[in-house]
């Protein structure tokens, strides 16, 4: 495999929207290419501004900032889908945006992507969309309870969401929600949950990850096991999703998509698509620790224009996420045999905050 006449060489400058553990961890992957990282993120805790060659602290709309962010960096991505799309607009007419605006504005909105996904033939809960007191009824006829209520936007962890049983009031769960433009979504009886972490390059070729089993606690991801435990074939099936969401989003970068697992009557196991990410992800962090080229490597790679190559496994493994006051406990995690740990660095530990993970090798 060659280098690409177009691919950036080591020296450029990879800007970054987004200060958090995920633009640290790019940042560092970038910097392991010889490749530079500049954040740009509004004023916070922004814990990769602390291994970054730059950082500018602005607010997205901030286009005296944003213009000079675009003119000091050689192509943009994104750790953050919440990037307003203002902002990705504005800095595409400027530098390549990898990935391209449109992911993120699939991303964003959960009726949106939801109906992407269901368009491309993929298979999704149930859903309808509520944007009046209107809607409700036609949304109760439509998705059978139990079901979950969604906020289309900026949910998160968990945030945002409300689970409506039988005899539930459905118009009281929607007031609770802010009256919000939501999802109601048919709950899904999983076996288990998953991902699918692809990698696309600009001219369209992909390599894949092996599939993490995930494993969520009061909806925030608690550990991913790989191997999955899952037949070759739905791991397979996986991949393939993620390839044709990427695929139809002329997609560069590392795109993670979030599925779940039913077991059928006849013990088959089926794919029920949930949500993507149009960035690096959580489930995917094993990959620092237990692949040839990590997650946050290989999405670098592809933005920059460099070779993919198949990200090999040499280890099974399972990644457990360090959440809140379990930072605290840093001294025993670090005198672990086979453990791979990484800190974010982060200031302030509030509950449920994602302060770290350790990939424990086996
Ligand atoms: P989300 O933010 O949509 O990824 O939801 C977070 C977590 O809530 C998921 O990983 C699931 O564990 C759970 N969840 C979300 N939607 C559903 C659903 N339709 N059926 C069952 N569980 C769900």
């Amino acid at each position: 495999m060659s280098v690409r006449a177009s691919a950036l060489p080591p020296g450029s400058i990879v800007g970054i929207l987004g200060g958090g553990q995920l633009g640290r961890m790019l940042a560092l992957a970038a910097a392991r290419l010889g490749l530079r990282a500049h954040i740009y993120a509004p004023e916070g805790d922004n814990p990769a501004f602390d291994v970054s060659h730059a950082h500018t602290a602005a607010a997205w709309d901030d286009e005296a900032a944003l213009a000079a962010f675009a003119g000091a960096v050689d192509v943009i991505t994104y750790e953050f889908e919440n990037v307003p799309l203002a902002t990705a607009a504005f800095l595409a007419e400027r530098k390549p945006v990898r990935p391209g605006p449109r992911a993120l504005e699939i991303a964003q909105d959960r009726w949106n992507e939801k109906r992407f996904a269901a368009e491309l033939g993929i298979a999704t809960p149930p859903f309808a969309n509520i944007e009046t007191a209107d809607d409700l009824a036609a949304a109760a006829e439509r998705v059978a309870l139990p079901a979950v209520l969604k906020t289309r936007r900026f949910g998160y962890d968990g945030k945002g969401q409300v689970i409506l049983r039988p005899g539930d009031d459905l118009a009281a769960a929607w007031e609770a929600l802010g009256r919000a433009p939501c999802l109601l979504e048919g709950f899904v009886d999983f076996v288990c949950e998953a991902s699918a972490l692809l990698v696309r390059g600009a001219e369209g070729a992909t390599i894949a990850f092996d599939v993490p089993r995930n494993e969520h606690e009061h909806h925030i991801l608690r550990h991913s096991h790989v191997p999955s435990g899952l037949a070759a074939e739905t791991e397979r099936a996986a991949q393939d999703i993620a390839r044709r969401l990427a695929g139809a989003l002329d997609y560069v970068g590392v795109l993670a998509v979030e599925l779940f697992v039913v077991r059928d009557a006849d013990g088959a196991e089926r794919l029920v698509f949930n949500e993507m990410a149009p960035r690096v992800h959580n489930s995917g962090h094993w990959t620092e620790a237990a692949c040839v080229v990590s997650q946050f490597e290989a999405h670098v790679r592809a933005i920059a224009g460099w070779p993919l190559p198949k990200p090999a496994r040499h280890h099974d493994c399972t990644m457990t996420n360090i959440l809140g006051d379990e930072v605290n406990d840093w001294p025993a995690l670090a005198a672990e045999d086979n453990a791979v740990l990484h800190l974010y660095g982060k200031r302030a530990a509030k509950p449920g905050r994602k302060m770290g993970h350790v990939t424990r090798l086996r």
